[in-house]
Formats: C-alpha cells, structure tokens, sequence
C-alpha cells in the first residue's frame, strides 16, 4: 500500500494552471533580483502578483511560516525568510514559491546570480539545472523514484558537487507535500514506481563544500555547515502516458 495520490486528467489540469501562474511570477520576481534590493521587497512582489492572478501563496502561513515566498542566499539552501537582508553584486539568490489555483499546488524554484558571480558559482547553478533537468526525464512510467533520485546524484558527482542529503523532493498537487519523498541521492531503481497520474517536486539542492547543513535559531532557514554556496532548482512533474510533462511553465 502507498499513500502516493493518483492525479486525474482534470486534476492535473487544475495543477498545470497553478503552475503556469507560478512560472509567471518567478519570472516577474526575477526582475527585482538587483544589487541593493531586500528580500522582503521581492517577496512582496511575489505575493501581489499571485494575488492578481487569482491565486494564493501557499507558503504564506503553512506551518507558520511568515512570508509568500522562501528566498535563500548564498550559504542558505532552503527555507530563507525573507527579511531585511540586503542583496549584492556576487550573491546568488534562491527563490522558491509555491501557488494554490482552485485548491490546486504547484511548487517550482529558481537560482538567480546578483550581477557577475564567480565562474564555480556559475558552474555550480548550471549542474543544479543540469540535474534538474535530467531527473525529470526520469520521470516516467516504469522507472522508480529512485532513478530520480540516483540521476541528480550521478551529474552532482561528476562535477565534484554534494547534495543536500536533508531534504527531499516530495509528492505535490493537492497538497503541498505529499508522498512520496525524493531524495537527491540513492542507487537506481529502487523506490516506488513511477504511475501515471503522479505529480511530483523533484528539487535537486547541490553544494559548492560539504553536503552538510544546519538549522538557523529561526528554526527555518537551512544553511550549508560551511558557509559555502549552495544552488537550487525545482519543477513540478507530471508523470504522463506520454512522459513526463512540466507543470511549472508559463506556456
Ligand atoms: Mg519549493
Ligand atoms: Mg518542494
């Protein structure tokens, strides 16, 4: 028996809709990643776009968490309030956002640079989106969660990067974390199969340093144990008759 939730075609529609909205306002944020500009300032950006479109954060009091969006800088992974922190030439800058439409969830993430950033932090985004990317055409009818899982790991490894070995990618739609959990490592073909019918968050969390993390005293924000940078990419997936479908773009 599984608790993995079975989407139907209309369901998946409901969810494709909330993650074209979610897609939009990722990228309308993305404009306001600029030197001198406060995390607090994007985030509020984000909450009135999705509120515009008709549309709910869905972070925005979920466990109690305080804000529309998570926006997490340089050593912070995941999970970053956003606040008064101030950003810079150099930082990179994750957002991560979820959009309730009609009662369904889309969650989807992106790593931003603030101005020119060093050529390891540039390498370093584009492995976490190379991963992102490979792990999705996993996601197909037949494969297990854990060729998902061993793909993220296997293009981290071949660029010298640690996962994030703390946090997972998650089962979503209806509501925002459901089953199944998707870590960023682990050998192949093992884990639940792959049906259709289920959407999932596949959200690779690659380090520059060690793969460790900790929680800060506001019992949100996840830092690398390091302090070095960390990047992270995310897309919700359905798994199709077709393949694997993004639901997460603005198409
Ligand atoms: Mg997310
Ligand atoms: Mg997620």
């Amino acid at each position: 028996m599984s608790g993995i939730v079975i989407k139907s075609a209309k369901e998946i529609a409901g969810i494709r809709k909330a993650g074209r909205i979610l897609a939009q306002t990722l990228k309308r944020a993305a404009q306001e990643v600029a030197p001198r500009r406060t995390t607090k300032q994007i985030d509020e950006v984000i909450e009135d776009f999705i509120r515009s479109a008709g549309a709910e954060p869905t972070f925005k009091g979920y466990r109690g968490f305080p804000a529309s969006s998570c926006i997490s800088i340089n050593e912070e992974v995941i999970h970053g309030i956003p606040g008064d922190r101030v950003l810079k030439p150099g930082d990179l800058v994750k957002i991560d956002v979820g959009v309730t439409k009609d009662g369904f969830i889309a969650d989807s993430a992106v790593s931003i640079p603030v101005g020119e950033v060093t050529q390891d932090v540039m390498r370093l985004m584009e492995t976490t989106h190379n991963a992102l990317s490979s792990a999705i055409k996993e996601a197909k009818t037949g494969n297990r969660i854990g060729d998902i899982s061993n793909t993220i790991f296997e293009v981290a490894q071949n660029e010298g990067f640690e996962v994030v070995r703390d946090y997972f990618g998650h089962g979503t739609g209806l509501s925002l974390h459901e089953e199944p959990n998707i870590p960023n490592f682990g050998p192949a073909g093992v884990g639940p199969l792959l049906e259709q019918g289920m959407t999932i968050a596949i959200e690779p969390m690659l380090n520059l340093g060690t793969g460790k993390v900790k929680l800060l005293d506001d019992h949100w924000t996840v830092v690398t144990a390091d302090a070095k940078l960390s990047a992270h990419f995310e897309h919700t997936v359905a798994v199709t008759k077709n393949g694997p479908e993004i639901l997460t773009l603005d198409v």
